[in-house]
Order: C-alpha cells, then sequence, then structure tokens
C-alpha cells in the first residue's frame, strides 16, 4: 500500500488518499488546539500515542462485532482505514457529568448518571455546530432514519463495551464522542476514539487522563496520555 497525496488537514489529523481508492491514511498530529482553535501547542509523541488508542480501541470494538474504518495499525503515527462517506453528525455518550455537562445543567462534576446520556450535534463549525435531534437530522438532509437508528444503536454497544473496559483498567469513561460513515449502505465508526475526544478519568483519584489537561491548563498531558496508553493496551 502506498501513501499517496494528502487529501485534508484538519485539527487532529491529516488525511491521505493511497494507491487503493477504498482507504486512507489518518496521520495523527503532535498538536492541541483549544475550541475555537486560538491556543496551540505540540506534544512530541502525541499522535503516535494517539494512533496506538485509536487503533487498539477499533480492533477491540471489532471483535466484538461492533464495524469500525479500521484496516490496521500503520508505522509512526498512521492508522489505515476504509474510505467512508462522512455523515456530519457528531455523536456525543455521557456516562458521568463531564466540567461542561455539569455548567450546562448545574449539576456536580463527578456524578454519574443514572443511564448515558445521547446527544447529537451538527458538524458546521461556521453555523456553531448545534445541537440537533434525530428530526433535524432527517428533515434537513443531515441523514437518513436507518442511519440515525444504526448510529443510535452502534454508539449505545459500544459505550457498554468500552466501558467495561476501561473500568477493568481502573479507568472511567466520563464522555466521548464518535463520528460515522457510510461505506455501500453499511454504517460504521469512523475517524477516531482518543484522549483528544474522550474525557476518560483515573476511577479512583478522578485524576484527568485526556485532553482536558491542556485545555485547563493541568499540565502533564504527555505522561497522561503515555500512562492511558499503557494501562489501556497492557495484555489483558
Ligand atoms: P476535524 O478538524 O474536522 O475534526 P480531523 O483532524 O479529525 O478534523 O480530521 C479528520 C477528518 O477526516 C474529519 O473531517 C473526519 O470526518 C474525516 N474522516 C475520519 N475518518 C474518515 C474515513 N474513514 N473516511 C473519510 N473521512 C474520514
Amino acid at each position: 500500500m502506498e501513501k499517496k497525496e494528502m487529501l485534508f488537514e484538519g485539527s487532529s489529523k491529516r488525511v491521505y488518499a493511497t494507491d487503493r481508492e477504498s482507504l486512507l491514511l489518518l496521520d495523527f498530529k503532535d498538536d492541541f488546539l483549544d475550541h475555537n482553535g486560538a491556543k496551540k501547542t505540540r506534544i512530541p509523541g502525541k499522535g503516535e500515542i494517539n494512533a496506538d488508542i485509536a487503533g487498539f480501541l477499533f480492533q477491540y470494538l471489532e471483535n466484538y462485532h461492533v464495524p469500525t474504518h479500521f484496516i490496521e495499525r500503520n508505522s509512526g503515527s498512521e492508522l489505515l482505514v476504509r474510505k467512508l462517506k462522512m455523515i456530519p453528525i457528531e455523536v456525543v455518550v455521557h456516562n458521568v457529568v463531564s466540567a461542561k455537562l455539569a455548567q450546562r445543567f448545574r449539576l456536580d462534576e463527578g456524578q454519574h448518571l443514572d443511564f448515558p446520556i445521547v446527544e447529537y450535534y451538527l458538524k458546521a463549525p461556521r453555523l456553531g455546530s448545534p445541537q440537533i435531534n434525530e428530526t433535524h437530522a432527517m428533515a434537513l438532509g443531515y441523514a437518513k432514519a436507518d442511519d440515525m437508528r444504526a448510529m443510535g444503536r452502534l454508539a449505545s454497544k459500544a459505550n457498554a463495551i468500552l466501558k467495561s473496559l476501561f473500568d477493568r483498567r481502573g479507568l472511567l469513561l466520563v464522555e466521548f464522542i464518535l463520528e460515522f460513515g457510510s461505506a455501500g449502505d453499511h454504517v460504521c465508526i469512523g475517524d477516531e476514539i482518543t484522549p483528544d475526544n474522550c474525557r476518560i478519568w483515573d476511577k479512583r483519584k478522578n485524576r484527568k487522563l485526556d485532553r482536558e489537561r491542556f485545555l485547563q491548563d493541568l499540565g502533564g498531558a504527555e505522561k497522561a496520555y503515555r500512562e492511558l496508553c499503557d494501562r489501556l493496551t497492557r495484555a489483558m
């Protein structure tokens, strides 16, 4: 498989074409950007750690028959994935009240939810990425009813599987974001599952092991990412 031209550069990854029309290479960057892209920093090695974590978690989900775009972990900071027609909706799953959810609903950060909250956001930064529901998605043509059902079902299944894996590693899967896409008529999980787009805490100390370390100036982001990767990927 040969790496071809760069197709897109986003905030956390570069996307490359390959000599196989149906496959892409995702190259995870070392950069951190804040919510509005104003603050930027570089953590050497972050891209490689994120590729390790995403590759491991996608393979883990595949083992439980949750379809993802993952093909294989390439060298460096790259993953080889199936090219998808992306659905422009982010699915956010909350298990525990994060700082942002606490602020929105005047709750205590860290409160465990009785059952997961699943939210949908339109991936449209120029519109401020508004929260939407199934009827917006279908009426405005962002996704078909079948796709919305598949996304909800796969997000809940992935959550149950990952929550239990994290729990066995002494970790709390507070919140995560999924993106989906279709290959033919088949919807699967795409993009990334990494500490850049998940909230993950150490279960006993509630210590944050994710991008919040950077956003809240807590320090030690590189060490936290490495620790998370080691704890997740160590032999079962
Ligand atoms: P963004 O700043 O848009 O979040 P990223 O840095 O995450 O961008 O760049 C990755 C881009 O590639 C995203 O737009 C994402 O939707 C897209 N993408 C992820 N996985 C796939 C895939 N399997 N096929 C096609 N596009 C994908």
